[in-house]
């Protein structure tokens, strides 16, 4: 019945966006990426770049001085939250501090008026694009995988993930209260909430932590949105060895399935239905420096999670999922994100490094035609370049602010100095750092303070600066504008 209903809802959503856009193209952007990786710093610095006419020369629309205007319309999903992008470019402009960061689903119209390239368009008048950007936390996607997997195998997967060495340390709490847990036992509403939140404290210690890992499902422990200590959530992985067959009625084995079942039904499938399904274009963000700089076990756990994020994107999976007609992503770009904390000679390494963390799912996969890819930016560009000369030699430095209470070579700054750092070098073969026995990283990441406003090349308007900002709207939008 669920699977009908699905359909019939999307079918007519679909019917009644497709005529109340009727003239005006849109096209759906996802912008997606695990947590602090830089989804909300991206929105909000594309939309000012591109109403206050910042400086975007690979953006050829913009670059061909044809962006007439853009600005920001109602969006045409009433249920969903809005980005709330005038608070953040305040947050970054009057405070300069960075903005709050994703929590949960939100969406944003932004419309373009453009001059075409094309003699016969323009001849018909301006042209006009509805921009749709979906902000939505990666750590959903995720959880695409639970819909078709049991309890049982999700327990089993879990805990042998939570078994593996440089999990285990972490994980000991909740596996000690497991080991005390009869599955088999009544149901019990404070059993089931202590191994919860158990589970919810490993999989945030395991992000949070020097670990840096990212594969945790399920997402919503991690980013609940508005689901917060609803039932939905209050489930955990069990151990069901020797409890084959059906579970017990009224045991606590038999609750958690139940709940794990209501997880999967008014959780993870209406995001797919209601927001996934319909994305046109896509962005995933991805913090490689932090993964980076925590080690090998933290890069291949990031190489598991964006090939599991990338195996969404497969053509007909979603479809085929929901019996739906899906529409299907066309263009995905993978990017490297904060690029600022490197000097320029580093930034083409950087995006070597994440090439070799998703090159091989999309080899692995298939595309049927969609284009990927990948490229190193920095939204919000937040040092500048320099030069530093140490025991007579002159290196490749960055120089910028450090966030108040910040801390650099034991000194403790206060947000009102400069300073010029030297951020290490990337290694020419992303391979080095893959290996088990890589060195720890060199690279230094220091939390600088958004800079101020920059003067344009025509000297006028004030922009945001930015690091290949203009090269992903290029590949996201551009030919939608041309
Ligand atoms: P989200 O969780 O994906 O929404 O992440 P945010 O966009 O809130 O970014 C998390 C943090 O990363 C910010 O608070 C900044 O400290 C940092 N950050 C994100 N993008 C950039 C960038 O382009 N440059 C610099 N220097 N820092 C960034």
């Amino acid at each position: 019945l669920t699977r009908v209903t699905d359909e019939v809802r999307y079918s007519i959503e679909n019917i009644t966006e497709t005529a109340s856009t009727l003239g005006t193209p849109t096209l759906r952007l996802g912008v997606t990426g695990l947590s602090r990786a830089g989804k909300t710093v991206f929105i909000t610095a594309l939309v000012h770049n591109l109403i206050h006419g910042g400086r975007l020369p690979l953006f050829e629309a913009a670059a061909g001085g044809r962006i007439a205007r853009a600005y920001l319309e109602p969006q045409p999903d009433d249920n969903v939250p809005r980005f709330d992008v005038e608070a953040h470019v305040d947050t970054l402009l009057k405070e300069r501090v960075w903005p709050q960061s994703t929590r949960q689903v939100s969406e944003l119209r932004l419309t373009i008026e453009f001059e075409s390239t094309h003699f016969l368009s323009r001849a018909l008048g301006r042209g006009k694009l509805h921009l749709d950007i979906v902000d939505y936390p990666g750590e959903w996607l995720l959880d695409l995988p639970l819909l078709e997997k049991d309890f049982r195998t999700f327990s089993a997967e879990a805990l042998t993930r939570a078994r593996e060495a440089g999990r285990e340390e972490v994980a000991a709490a909740y596996l000690a209260i497991l080991a005390e847990t009869d599955p088999g036992a009544e149901a019990d509403e404070q059993q089931a909430r202590r191994l919860a939140t158990a589970y919810t404290d490993y999989l945030r210690a395991c992000r949070e932590d020097e670990r840096a890992l990212s594969m945790l499902p399920p997402g919503r422990f991690l980013m609940p949105g508005d689901l917060e200590g609803s039932p939905a959530l209050t489930f955990a992985p069990l151990d069901l060895t020797g409890h084959d067959g059906t579970l017990k009625p009224g045991s606590l084995a038999a609750m958690m399935e139940r709940r794990y079942e209501a997880y999967k039904k008014h959780v993870v499938r209406p995001f797919f239905r209601d927001h996934f399904a319909r994305l046109d274009r896509q962005i995933v963000l991805v913090d490689a420096l932090n993964a980076l700089n925590a080690g090998p076990a933290a890069l291949a756990d990031l190489e598991a999670a964006l090939a599991e994020i990338l195996s969404a994107f497969r053509p007909g999976k979603v479809a085929r999922i929901f019996s739906i007609f899906a529409r299907r992503i066309d263009r995905i770009l993978f990017a490297a994100t904060k690029a600022d904390h490197l000097n320029r000679a580093d930034h083409d390494r950087l995006e070597a490094i994440l090439e070799r963390l998703v090159g091989r799912a999309i080899k692995r996969a298939e595309y049927g035609g969609a284009e990927v890819d990948v490229l190193a930016l920095a939204a919000i560009r937040a040092t500048r370049e320099a030069s530093l000369t140490h025991d007579g030699e002159t290196m490749p430095a960055i120089l910028g602010t450090p966030l108040t209470g910040e801390r650099v070579n034991g000194e403790t700054y206060d947000g009102r100095t400069e300073i010029a750092l030297f951020p290490g070098d990337l290694p020419d073969d992303p391979e080095v750092l893959f290996a088990a026995d890589a060195p720890a990283s060199s690279v230094r990441f220091v939390r600088f303070r958004p800079p101020e406003l920059q003067v344009t090349a025509e000297g006028v308007k004030l922009s945001l600066p930015h690091i290949r900002l203009d090269r992903a709207l290029q590949f996201l939008i551009g030919d939608r504008l041309a």
